[in-house]
Protein backbone atom coordinates (compact mmCIF):
# COMPACT_ATOMS: atom_id res chain seq x y z
CA UNK A 1 0.00 0.00 0.00
CA UNK A 2 1.71 3.20 -1.16
CA UNK A 3 0.06 6.93 -0.54
CA UNK A 4 0.49 10.12 -2.01
CA UNK A 5 1.21 13.34 -0.16
CA UNK A 6 1.17 17.19 -1.27
CA UNK A 7 2.66 20.48 0.89
CA UNK A 8 3.30 23.68 0.45
CA UNK A 9 3.98 26.71 2.44
CA UNK A 10 5.62 30.35 1.98
CA UNK A 11 7.05 32.82 4.84
CA UNK A 12 7.49 36.65 4.42
CA UNK A 13 11.48 37.68 4.36
CA UNK A 14 12.29 40.18 6.98
CA UNK A 15 15.39 41.86 8.00
CA UNK A 16 17.05 40.42 11.77
CA UNK A 17 16.13 36.83 11.17
CA UNK A 18 18.11 33.93 10.50
CA UNK A 19 17.77 31.97 7.10
CA UNK A 20 17.26 28.39 8.10
CA UNK A 21 15.91 26.08 4.56
CA UNK A 22 15.98 22.33 5.87
CA UNK A 23 17.07 22.69 8.81
CA UNK A 24 20.68 24.71 7.60
CA UNK A 25 21.28 28.41 8.42
CA UNK A 26 21.82 29.94 5.19
CA UNK A 27 24.02 33.10 5.51
CA UNK A 28 22.29 35.76 4.13
CA UNK A 29 21.03 39.65 5.32
CA UNK A 30 17.58 38.46 5.61
CA UNK A 31 15.94 35.66 7.23
CA UNK A 32 11.95 34.28 7.14
CA UNK A 33 9.34 35.65 9.79
CA UNK A 34 7.39 33.14 11.57
CA UNK A 35 6.31 31.62 15.37
CA UNK A 36 8.89 28.81 14.95
CA UNK A 37 12.26 29.17 12.99
CA UNK A 38 10.43 29.75 10.05
CA UNK A 39 11.79 27.13 8.30
CA UNK A 40 9.28 26.94 4.89
CA UNK A 41 10.90 24.04 3.55
CA UNK A 42 10.47 21.74 6.22
CA UNK A 43 7.23 22.96 6.78
CA UNK A 44 6.24 22.08 3.31
CA UNK A 45 7.42 18.41 3.67
CA UNK A 46 5.56 18.30 7.26
CA UNK A 47 2.63 18.76 5.40
CA UNK A 48 3.12 16.63 2.52
CA UNK A 49 3.47 13.95 5.36
CA UNK A 50 0.72 14.76 7.10
CA UNK A 51 -0.97 14.93 3.76
CA UNK A 52 -0.05 11.22 2.68
CA UNK A 53 -1.93 9.76 5.78
CA UNK A 54 -4.93 12.10 5.89
CA UNK A 55 -3.67 13.66 9.28
CA UNK A 56 -4.71 17.18 9.26
CA UNK A 57 -2.01 20.02 8.27
CA UNK A 58 0.89 21.21 10.45
CA UNK A 59 -1.05 24.15 12.02
CA UNK A 60 -3.41 21.32 13.86
CA UNK A 61 -0.50 19.48 15.30
CA UNK A 62 1.75 22.60 15.92
CA UNK A 63 -0.37 25.64 16.28
CA UNK A 64 1.45 28.74 16.43
CA UNK A 65 -0.65 30.36 18.90
CA UNK A 66 1.16 27.94 21.05
CA UNK A 67 4.27 29.08 23.23
CA UNK A 68 6.04 25.90 23.23
CA UNK A 69 6.11 26.33 19.34
CA UNK A 70 7.58 29.95 19.64
CA UNK A 71 11.13 29.87 17.64
CA UNK A 72 10.91 26.43 17.71
CA UNK A 73 13.46 23.91 15.61
CA UNK A 74 11.68 22.61 12.45
CA UNK A 75 13.43 19.72 11.79
CA UNK A 76 12.25 18.48 15.39
CA UNK A 77 8.43 19.18 14.53
CA UNK A 78 9.32 16.73 11.44
CA UNK A 79 10.67 14.38 14.06
CA UNK A 80 7.72 14.07 15.64
CA UNK A 81 5.46 14.45 12.27
CA UNK A 82 7.49 11.18 11.16
CA UNK A 83 6.78 9.41 14.66
CA UNK A 84 2.99 9.93 13.96
CA UNK A 85 3.96 8.63 10.18
CA UNK A 86 5.58 5.53 11.87
CA UNK A 87 2.75 5.28 14.59
CA UNK A 88 0.26 5.37 11.64
CA UNK A 89 2.22 1.50 10.04
CA UNK A 90 3.95 3.62 7.25
CA UNK A 91 8.04 5.08 6.41
CA UNK A 92 9.10 7.36 3.55
CA UNK A 93 9.28 5.97 0.46
CA UNK A 94 10.97 9.40 -1.18
CA UNK A 95 10.77 12.81 -0.88
CA UNK A 96 10.66 15.39 -4.17
CA UNK A 97 10.70 19.29 -3.09
CA UNK A 98 11.81 23.03 -4.97
CA UNK A 99 12.33 26.00 -3.01
CA UNK A 100 11.29 29.20 -4.99
CA UNK A 101 13.82 32.08 -3.80
CA UNK A 102 15.29 35.11 -6.26
CA UNK A 103 17.95 34.88 -3.30
CA UNK A 104 20.46 34.39 -1.77
CA UNK A 105 21.41 31.09 -4.28
CA UNK A 106 20.71 28.24 -2.67
CA UNK A 107 21.73 25.51 -4.72
CA UNK A 108 25.21 25.44 -2.58
CA UNK A 109 23.10 24.45 0.55
CA UNK A 110 21.06 21.74 -1.29
CA UNK A 111 23.48 18.74 -0.55
CA UNK A 112 23.95 19.84 2.98
CA UNK A 113 19.94 19.73 3.22
CA UNK A 114 19.35 16.58 1.92
CA UNK A 115 22.09 15.01 4.33
CA UNK A 116 20.12 16.66 7.57
CA UNK A 117 16.99 15.81 6.56
CA UNK A 118 17.89 11.88 5.84
CA UNK A 119 18.09 10.41 9.37
CA UNK A 120 15.13 12.84 10.68
CA UNK A 121 13.49 11.53 7.60
CA UNK A 122 14.55 7.65 8.20
CA UNK A 123 15.80 7.17 4.30
CA UNK A 124 18.85 7.67 2.58
CA UNK A 125 19.77 10.89 0.79
CA UNK A 126 19.61 9.25 -2.73
CA UNK A 127 15.87 9.17 -1.27
CA UNK A 128 15.47 12.96 -1.50
CA UNK A 129 15.44 15.37 -3.97
CA UNK A 130 15.53 19.02 -3.25
CA UNK A 131 15.37 21.47 -6.32
CA UNK A 132 15.53 25.19 -6.13
CA UNK A 133 14.15 27.93 -8.57
CA UNK A 134 14.43 31.98 -8.57
CA UNK A 135 10.86 33.28 -9.33
CA UNK A 136 11.86 35.09 -12.71
CA UNK A 137 11.54 38.33 -11.04
CA UNK A 138 7.77 38.17 -10.45
CA UNK A 139 5.78 37.32 -7.76
CA UNK A 140 6.22 37.60 -3.90
CA UNK A 141 9.18 35.27 -4.14
CA UNK A 142 10.57 37.01 -7.74
CA UNK A 143 10.67 40.50 -5.56
CA UNK A 144 12.44 38.96 -2.89
CA UNK A 145 9.49 39.47 -0.42
CA UNK A 146 8.61 35.76 0.23
CA UNK A 147 10.39 32.42 0.06
CA UNK A 148 8.16 29.20 -0.50
CA UNK A 149 8.62 25.49 -0.70
CA UNK A 150 6.67 22.91 -2.53
CA UNK A 151 7.32 18.94 -1.56
CA UNK A 152 6.01 15.51 -2.44
CA UNK A 153 6.15 12.53 -0.85
CA UNK A 154 5.41 9.14 -1.44
CA UNK A 155 4.99 6.37 1.53
CA UNK A 156 4.60 3.23 2.24
CA UNK A 157 3.25 0.72 4.76
CA UNK A 158 6.00 -0.48 6.64
CA UNK A 159 5.69 -4.26 6.56
CA UNK A 160 5.41 -4.21 2.77
MG1 LIG B 1 5.17 27.71 7.72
Amino acid sequence: MIRIGFGWDSHRLEEKRPLILGGVAIPYQRGLAGHSDADVLVHAIIDALLGSLALGNIGQHFPDTSPQYKDADSVQLLRDTMAMVREAGYVLSNLDATVVAEAPKLNPHLEAMRENLARPLGVHVEDISIKAKTGERVGPEGRGEAISAHAAVLVRRQDE
